[in-house]
């Protein structure tokens, strides 16, 4: 039963790699058989029983006839899925030990019931396969949400196009943190690409001008421009194939604990069963026929078929329920873990804040003009993709200010951005990144006076000291408080993290109602802080959206990323993404995490104890086969039915 959700699963296989598909570039639509082959097998099957069974009194042979036939085309797929278990794992599966039951029963007769035991369990089959393609489609559904996008650059000109756009030649310009969205070369700049996704290799490689690149590798803290090479059709496929696979081998640990135990379990079945066929009429002298039956309804309702079905179809509709909400789950596991969240923790900037900050005050120093000023940081800034640098770009722009382009850019995670202009060293960023002596008493009382008004302030400076002040006004999502009040409600701790000051951090956090504050946090004292947070209180979840963010992601107990705003290094890290930055979506999903719980604790109750209550009936009553294969196969069929409750 289990089968279809084994890591090794023919749909899986059967699909090509996603290198394949880059390549192909289009979106295959499973053949019908592969569809539909499986529900229509087991009715064929199901018309077939009826058909040898209202025969029956009329023709025995017809009926067998008919019966076999049911048997070959209701067990075709299960038979194929125990064989390879078999020699592939060397291992039993309930697919062969059905099998066997069916068999045995019809060996002594009981051609009904073994074709009805068959019948079902092919339904069930074929109920999982529906709800694994469901969540497939589902998931699919969501990923389009999100289109993939590069930034062209042309004369000078940067605008933002779907991948699909590009072409052979096409300048593109990468920024820090962002996926490189062709094959090419590079042709100006220099960072560190972390190319795991096509070599596994995490360990980033040092490139700069005239390295090959790889589309959907992920770019550093460097900005690039790459010529393309190759145009680069539809990635987005090939990351959905590699999400669901990720969903589907990552399989919490309860799933992983049953599929062990449904493996040795198996065994230990067929021993007993063998022990029951031959030990009885020596010891008890029964007829063979009476001990053979017995037997046999003994493999039936002892196997464990409702249990291993017990999970991952509830886990795969509970994922696809949260697809249809946008909610990216990247696996099972991980809707597991939310269930008991205890604290959440959130990033500030572009997270609790639309990350779409305006300037508010600019000060000049250095005797240049606020214009000039202006031009020389949106200068700087227009390689880097950090919200506060998009800001001072846009508001350039608006003022029709003309900006060069920096070469030589370094992201300064947490910091701020390095790069030369005209030949001059600059760097921007926040007041702690200046060096001491440049920070006269004028600049830290405006500097002191802004962040008092909650506003963000970032300094700019060359060689020579301080040349610009630069204040932003950040607003908090409009539907921050209402997620947060809800979380609260739920009795989950709320905490804020960001790497902006004190003051201004203290300022969002009373505006958000959160009373835990941590600010000036650098990436890595992100990290700490939830590493913290998950010894104090136990799982931890942690929400944010930027490139600083994703070690604190890949920390967090479950790590979850803004969709729409975040950073595709964010994306990659986390383990679930919110498809439309909706955090006020975040209880819903911990809400499906715990009802997806309680829902598989229920399915495995349940099945254990009518697994057990079979059992005792067989031996202290006797049972009769046709009951034990509908205890058996309605239990299971009830368990994956429970399961797809939570589609809704
Ligand atoms: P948060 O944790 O709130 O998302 P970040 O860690 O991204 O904030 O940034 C922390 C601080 O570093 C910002 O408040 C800002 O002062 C500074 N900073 C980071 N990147 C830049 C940049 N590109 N331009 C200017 N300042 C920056
Ligand atoms: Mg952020």
């Amino acid at each position: 039963m289990i089968s279809s959700f084994n890591t090794t699963d023919s749909y899986v296989k059967d699909n090509p790699s996603p290198q394949e598909n880059a390549a192909s570039g289009k979106r295959k639509d499973a053949p019908w058989l592969q569809r539909y082959g499986e529900a229509a097998a087991a009715l064929a099957s199901g018309i077939l029983i009826a058909a040898a069974w209202s025969i029956e009194q009329f023709s025995h042979p017809w009926a067998v006839a008919l019966y076999l036939l049911a048997f070959v085309v209701g067990g075709y797929v299960k038979t194929k899925e125990g064989l390879q278990t078999l020699f592939q794992e060397r291992d039993l599966d309930v697919n062969l030990l059905m099998v066997f039951a069916a068999i045995g029963a019809a060996s002594i007769g009981y051609w009904t019931e073994g074709a009805v035991l068959i019948f079902i369990f092919s339904l069930s089959g074929a109920l999982e396969s529906y709800t694994m393609a469901r969540s497939h489609r589902d998931i699919a559904a969501l990923m389009d949400l999100k289109p993939e996008t590069a930034v062209l650059y042309r004369d000078g000109e940067e605008t933002t196009v779907a991948i699909e756009q590009l072409e052979v030649g096409d300048i593109v310009l990468v920024k820090p943190g962002e996926r490189i969205p062709a094959d090419g070369t590079v042709t100006e700049g220099a960072s560190a690409v972390n190319q795991a996704s096509i070599t596994g290799e995490s360990i980033p490689v040092d490139k700069s001008s005239g390295d090959e690149v790889f589309a959907g590798t992920l770019n550093g803290p460097g900005a690039l421009f790459v010529q393309v090479s190759q145009t680069s059709e539809s990635t987005l496929f090939a990351k959905i194939i590699r999400l669901v696979q990720e969903a589907q081998s990552e399989m919490p640990a309860s799933q992983r604990f049953i599929e062990r135990f449904e493996r040795i379990y198996a065994r230990s079945i067929v021993l007993v069963t063998l022990l029951l066929i031959l030990l009885p009429p020596f010891l008890l002298q029964w007829s063979w026929n009476d001990t053979f039956y017995k037997a046999m309804v003994f493999l039936v309702v002892a196997s464990p078929c409702a249990l291993v079905a017990s999970i991952m179809p509830a886990m795969l509709s509970a994922i696809s329920n949260g697809a249809r909400k946008g909610l990216l789950f990247k696996g099972g596991a991980h809707l597991e873990h939310l269930a008991q969240t205890k604290v959440i923790a959130f990033d500030k900037t572009g997270t609790l804040t639309s990350g779409r900050p305006q300037v508010t005050d600019l000060i000049a120093c250095q005797g240049y003009g606020e214009t000039e000023m202006l031009r020389l940081a949106a200068s700087i800034e227009s390689l880097s993709e950090h919200p506060l640098a998009k800001a001072i770009v846009q508001t350039a722009k608006e003022r029709g200010i003309e900006t060069d382009r920096p070469t030589e850019l370094t992201s300064l995670t947490g910091w701020g951005v390095q790069a030369e202009l005209h030949g001059e060293v600059w760097k921007i960023g926040k007041p702690t990144l200046m060096e001491e002596s440049m920070m006269t008493q004028d600049i830290r009382t405006a500097v002191h006076r802004l962040e008092e008004q909650g506003k963000t302030v970032v300094l700019m400076a060359n060689t020579r000291g301080i040349a610009g002040v630069i204040a932003l006004q950040d607003s908090i999502r409009t539907q921050a408080k209402a997620a947060i009040a809800e979380l609260r409600k739920k009795g989950i701790k709320v905490a804020m993290l960001t790497g902006d000051q004190q003051r201004t951090a203290r300022a969002i956090a009373d505006e958000a109602g959160i009373d835990l504050v941590y600010a000036e946090l650098l990436p890595e004292d992100k990290v700490n802080r939830v590493k913290e947070l998950k010894q104090t209180y136990g799982n931890v979840a942690m929400v944010g959206d930027g490139v600083n963010d994703a070690p604190a992601l890949a920390t967090a107990t479950v790590g979850i990323a803004m969709g729409a705003a975040g950073s595709d290094a964010a994306l990659e890290t986390a383990d679930l993404v919110l498809m439309n930055d909706d955090i006020e979506k975040i209880a819903a999903a911990i809400t499906l995490g715990q009802r997806t719980r309680r829902i598989v604790k229920q399915n495995i109750v349940f099945a254990i104890s009518v697994i057990a209550l079979l059992i005792c009936a067989n031996f202290l009553e006797g049972l009769a086969l046709p009951l034990g294969v509908v205890g058996h196969e309605g239990s299971t069929i009830l368990v994956i039915l429970n399961g797809l409750r939570l589609l809704r």
